[in-house]
């Protein structure tokens, strides 16, 4: 089996466009690439009902869609019958956890990932740079420590691109991932493996080989995922990221639905 469970529902231009029949294309894309099934995940922030969780510019600009629209767009392409999860990517708001709860119960989500794009109001792959204001060290230490926090906060089935920090290609040296990678373990999360980087400077897949063979070790289960905000990227260079798996010893993949998981072999 093989799925792509990220992507950003979007028209022909790359807009937002939480419409039914937005999602036929992605379908048709995710066919035409061999993946058996794909899950939606737009931005938390891109909707007004999650306004009041944000504090950062980048999210309080986007927050003006509905998601009762987004939710029913997934939806009624399910009832048509096309291979398709309702998921969301919920950036990870420490200290608010109980509201991001309450905010999102009333949907059916097949699956939430969690994610860390800002870290102490400066973000990880955007304008102000985190790694600028606290050095390159700090950053990664501060990214994981927050990760580790999403991990043990029982919001989320899955973490996005798992250590998204490394996106410019600046590293922390020799860097240690196994507390991080026992914190997933603990909380039972599962991580996702995301071709994105190889679309970024880091010019690599999330996560680090090391990263992955240190959730392998503690029976950490996985996902796999584009990020495409367009139908031509789903499914882009999975067969490195089967490739990574593979070598990390994994042979089954999560598939989940309305957030309970099961693992099916790795196609
Ligand atoms: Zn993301
Ligand atoms: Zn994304």
């Amino acid at each position: 089996m093989i799925v792509d469970y990220h992507m950003h529902l979007r028209n022909g231009r790359e807009e937002i466009a939480h419409d039914t029949w937005s999602v036929d294309p992605f379908v048709e894309a995710a066919h035409a690439a061999g993946v058996d099934e794909i899950g939606f995940t737009e931005h938390v922030y891109y909707f007004e009902q999650t306004r009041t969780l944000w504090t950062v510019p980048y999210q309080t600009e986007r927050c003006v869609h509905d998601l009762d629209a987004y939710v029913d767009a997934v939806v009624h392409a399910r009832d048509r019958g096309l291979p398709v999860k309702l998921g969301l990517e919920v950036d990870y708001v420490p200290g608010r956890e109980d509201e991001t709860r309450s905010l999102l119960a009333p949907y059916p989500w097949d699956y939430l990932l969690g994610s860390v794009h800002f870290v102490d109001g400066f973000g990880v792959d955007s304008e102000p740079r985190l790694l600028d204001e606290v050095g390159v060290q700090e950053a990664w230490r501060r990214y994981f420590e927050l990760l580790a926090r999403a991990a043990h906060s029982g919001l989320f089935d899955s973490l996005s691109h798992p250590d998204l920090v490394k996106v410019f290609d600046e590293r922390a040296p020799a860097f240690d991932y196994s507390p991080i990678a026992e914190a997933v373990a603990e909380s039972g999360v599962a991580v996702e493996v995301s071709t994105a980087g190889l679309r970024k400077p880091v010019g690599e897949l999330y996560p680090h080989p090391d990263f992955l063979a240190a959730c392998r070790e503690r029976g950490v289960p996985v996902t796999t995922g584009s990020d495409a905000h367009a139908p031509d990227v789903v499914g882009r260079d999975f067969d490195r990221a089967r490739d990574l798996l593979r070598a990390a010893g994994y042979e089954t993949i999560t598939v989940f639905e309305q957030r309970t998981a099961r693992q099916e072999p790795l196609g």
